[in-house]
């Protein structure tokens, strides 16, 4: 018996001493903690979820408005190193805007995705986290009136890499995606380009990192529904535009 004993815990210790190193090297490399903030439009839900808990090295926690805005709050948002936007809202108290400059000021990133983009109209500084501004109303731009912004669904978007070395768009080329595409809406001179299209109904800049406060922001208009998702380029892009956001 005694004999036996020590066999077992010999080969107990085996056993501990092989998972171990899996463990430390588990912890060594925990997973990116994103924020994804949805609400206020619709969308494939269940496979949009799927999608973001299929990409490697993420985790994350999704909040739906009116509750999402608490996680910008200082008591919850040092638990994340990201938030990924695929929210369409509007409404944001002085507080709330407070939080998420905050959240960027902190080094915290940020993944602008699809609608997301026709945000916080009434609030001048989302274009400025954001780089863009899409027109949900005829609005007056330095005595300019800009006409409203556009959409149309079900369009093969032929997509082009701008900046092939860049993090979010390392190992992509050009590819066509079934998706909806925006238009009419102005961008930020000062973005720096990573994905353009020639679809004459699209903007042609539809994707772009910029720095706001020392944050990392990254936009990228792809995303409409289950089509979108199940694009293994649109999966690599979201994956590496929040680790890169993330700075990770
Ligand atoms: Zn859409």
């Amino acid at each position: 018996m005694i004999q036996l004993k020590h066999i077992v815990y010999g080969l107990l210790g085996v056993v501990l001493a092989s998972a171990c190193p899996r463990a430390t090297a588990a912890d060594s490399n925990p997973p990116i903690r994103a924020l994804v903030v949805v609400g206020g439009h619709g969308f494939d839900t269940n496979q949009f979820y799927a999608t973001l808990r299929g990409l490697p090295g993420v985790s994350v926690d999704i909040y739906e408005h009116p509750k999402a805005q608490a996680q910008w709050e200082a008591g919850q948002a040092g638990r994340y190193d990201v938030m990924v936007l695929y929210d369409f809202y509007q409404k944001i108290d002085e507080a709330a805007k407070a939080n998420f400059v905050k959240w960027l000021k902190d080094g915290r990133g940020l993944v602008c995705t699809h609608h997301a983009m026709a945000n916080y109209q009434a609030w001048p500084e989302y274009e400025n986290i954001i780089g863009a501004r899409y027109y949900l109303k005829k609005t007056l731009v330095n005595g300019v009136e800009k006409p409203l912004s556009t959409w149309k669904h079900d369009v093969m978007v032929p997509v082009k890499i701008a900046d092939a070395d860049h993090p979010v768009t390392r190992g992509l080329k050009d590819f066509e995606i079934h998706d909806e595409t925006y238009g009419l809406y102005d961008v930020r001179p000062d973005n720096h380009w990573l994905l353009t299209t020639t679809e004459k109904t699209s903007h042609e800049k539809i994707g772009w990192t910029r720095s706001y406060e020392g944050a990392r922001v990254v936009y990228l208009e792809l995303g409409h529904d289950h089509l979108a998702y199940a694009n293994e380029h649109y999966q690599k892009l979201l994956g590496q535009a929040i680790r890169w956001a993330a700075k990770k």
